[in-house]
């Protein structure tokens, strides 16, 4: 049977089922994949500990890389490695043709020192899994262990993109990476899906309605979302000021360059405040500054390194032109003179609203409408973007948090931990909207 005449058939049947049946399928089905997150459970509980016991900072995730790599070839899936330098891509084939969806997880972790000291924590010293790659990488090998022992519930196929370096290279770094790379190197090619889902361990979010005073926790069992903007364009720059040497005791015969970066900085921060529209959010982050070679001497030079947040990229654009204004009449006023790298890291992530829609029944199915949360989106970045620039991408939150376990810390900080229970959510919420969305497209 051929793939056209197979979607064909594949089509009829969906849609002669009404509604109430395709429901019943749903149902079934669900109760099938739970049944094998029960007995798998164990297995991927151990999966995820090995894989926080081990973790490589971007661009290093070899033993992460060759792990994945392994498991899904043990699948028998195609499995192409070396994508974006240690990024693994592969394809798991259902029983019938069909469209292909997407799924994403990052594998790299962070330069901290872990805290926690449980069973399972950091054996590389200084390196953490403190943003939950650990477990986005197992929720995604164990979609692809639960799907190929279901592959007749696949109306066609799931590509996996084990990605590298989501946590962004150093300001030095030349060159692309992470998501960007691997589609830059085709990733999102033959096939194209027509979705991608991935998912982001969150143990504090802040659900619609709520202000910004109280702490809400994310619990394992629970998945929040945004309908549509999700996070930030995140952006990096680097600003040097270049004033004149001189005496300690005799300023007016060098130009200042710290009492110029002091001005500087503070004129930025007007630009938020008395330059733009205040219903665009904007974030300008001073990070790093220095300066100077001793207390008697004038500073030639200041280098200050920051971040800048936007949701809106023409307001993104507009923003760079205010910044390099107030740093030329900065300058100028005193003398000083400026450069500035500015560096357009991670775009907005911006969620398909059909492809939240579509998605939302089969959550709600799952875990019940009261444990599927509505967010408010933050000013974070992330390069999930990328893949949802080429095809409408679903990126949602997975509850990770568990208080009597004394799961509560933030992500990026020592004491990040994730519940493991959250494991079994995130598996069955990917599996969901990947059948549905496959069984919804085979309707069109
Ligand atoms: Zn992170
Ligand atoms: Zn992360």
């Amino acid at each position: 049977m051929n793939a056209r005449f197979s979607l064909l058939i594949w089509s009829a049947v969906w849609l002669c089922l009404p509604a109430s049946a395709q429901r019943e399928e749903a149902t079934t089905r669900d109760a099938r994949f739970r049944q094998t997150v029960e007995e798998k459970f164990a297995d991927w509980v151990e999966l995820r500990r090995d894989i926080h016991r081990h973790p490589e900072l971007s661009n290093e995730e070899k033993r992460t890389s060759a792990l994945v790599a392994e498991r899904l070839k043990a699948l028998g899936l195609e499995v192409k490695t070396g994508v974006a330098k240690h990024g693994v891509v592969a394809l798991l084939k259902g029983q019938s043709e069909g469209p292909c969806v997407a799924v994403r997880a990052d594998m790299d972790a962070l330069p901290i020192k872990e805290l926690r000291s449980t069973p399972y924590r950091s054996q590389n010293p200084g390196v953490m899994h403190a943003c939950g790659h650990d477990v986005h990488t197992t929720c995604a090998l164990a979609l692809a262990e639960l799907l190929h022992r279901h592959k007749d519930q696949l109306r066609g196929s799931v590509k996996f993109l084990f990605q590298p370096a989501e946590e962004a290279m150093p300001a030095t770094f030349q060159g692309d990476w992470g998501a960007k790379l691997m589609v830059a190197e085709g990733a999102m090619e033959s096939p194209k899906p027509i979705a991608v889902f991935g998912l982001h361990t969150a143990a504090i979010v802040q659900p619609a309605g709520t202000t910004d005073d109280d702490v809400h926790y994310l619990k394992a069992g629970q998945i929040g979302y945004t309908p549509g903007i999700d996070n930030a364009n995140s952006d990096r720059f680097h600003i040097t000021i270049h004033g004149k040497m001189a005496h300690g005791s005799a300023p007016h015969k060098g130009v200042d360059a710290i009492a110029v970066a002091a001005e500087a900085i503070m004129a930025l921060q007007l630009i938020k405040s008395r330059q733009t529209n205040t219903r665009q959010p904007l974030v300008i982050s001073i990070g790093t500054i220095q300066g100077g070679q001793r207390e008697n001497i004038i500073a030639e030079k200041v280098e200050m390194g920051g971040t800048v947040r936007t949701y809106d990229a023409a307001f993104r654009d507009s923003v760079i032109e205010q910044m390099h204004r107030v740093l030329k009449g900065t300058t100028e006023a005193h003398g000083a003179r400026y450069e500035m790298d500015y560096r357009k890291t991670y775009p907005s992530i911006i969620n398909d609203r059909k492809l939240v829609e579509a998605t939302l029944p089969s959550f709600r199915r799952l875990f019940g409408s009261e444990n599927v949360l509505e967010l408010i989106p933050g000013m974070g970045g992330e390069d999930f973007s990328f893949f949802a620039q080429v095809v409408p991408g679903f990126y949602f939150r997975l509850g990770v948090a568990n208080e009597e376990k004394g799961i509560t810390a933030g992500g990026h900080t020592p004491l990040y931990d994730c519940d493991e229970e959250s494991i079994k959510t995130g598996v069955l919420a990917l599996a969901a909207a990947v059948c549905d969305s496959l069984a919804a497209a085979t309707v069109k």
